[in-house]
């Protein structure tokens, strides 16, 4: 079982990346994104009540991320690994990440952080949006999204690297050669 999770700010790639390493890999992909905008747009209880904060582009209170996050985990007693992206956003969230993996008898293996600069990410999400109709991707929200990557989520970073376990790959470049950067620190350790 390999457990990856994939850093990178809103427009980065980090979608992209994860198609491909689920493809190769066989991860379940958890994307907490995607599972908050499935709930609101289902309008689920817990849908109504992230509603608000999803639109402001502002993160979501860890007690209620965190929740979900188990409840995934929890639905996929089977998995080979799990790939995991947009969580954790905070050290609270990495702290209870850690905890879920060991008991399960397993650990994130590998914390890959893909490096891309503020410029190049508003000029990705500037066409993801005119592609995909995505509402939280609306411009007055997207500056409120990189500012909680760049002011809050870039702080889980330090927690990893301090102890020893963060790679970073550089994010500008085309989809197959950031695809084999991956690869190549996973082929360094590959857990069976
Ligand atoms: P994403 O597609 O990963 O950029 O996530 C879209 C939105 O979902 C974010 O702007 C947050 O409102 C919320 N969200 C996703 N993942 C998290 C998380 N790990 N912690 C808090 N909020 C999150």
């Amino acid at each position: 079982m390999i457990n990856l999770v994939l850093f990178g700010p809103p427009g980065a790639g980090k979608g992209t990346q994860s198609e491909k390493l689920i493809q190769k890999y066989g991860f379940v992909h958890i994307s907490t994104g995607d599972l908050f905008r499935w709930h609101t747009k289902n309008e689920t209880p817990l849908g109504k009540r992230i509603k608000e904060i999803m639109n402001s582009g502002a993160l979501v209170p860890d007690e209620i991320t965190i929740a979900m996050l188990k409840e995934e985990l929890d639905k996929n007693p089977h998995a080979k690994g799990f790939l995991f992206d947009g969580f954790p956003r905070t050290v609270p969230q990495a702290e209870s990440l850690d905890t879920f993996m060991k008991g399960n008898g397993t650990a994130i293996h590998y914390i890959i952080a893909l490096d891309v600069t503020e410029d190049e990410v508003r000029t990705r999400i500037a066409k993801r949006r005119t592609m995909e109709n995505r509402v939280d991707d609306e411009e007055e929200k997207l500056n409120k999204r990189i500012t909680e990557y760049f002011t809050k989520t870039i702080h889980v970073l330090p927690f990893y690297e301090q102890q020893g376990r963060l790679h970073t790959v550089h994010g500008i470049g085309s989809v197959d050669e950031i695809f084999l950067n991956i690869c190549k620190i996973i082929a360094q350790r590959y857990y069976s």
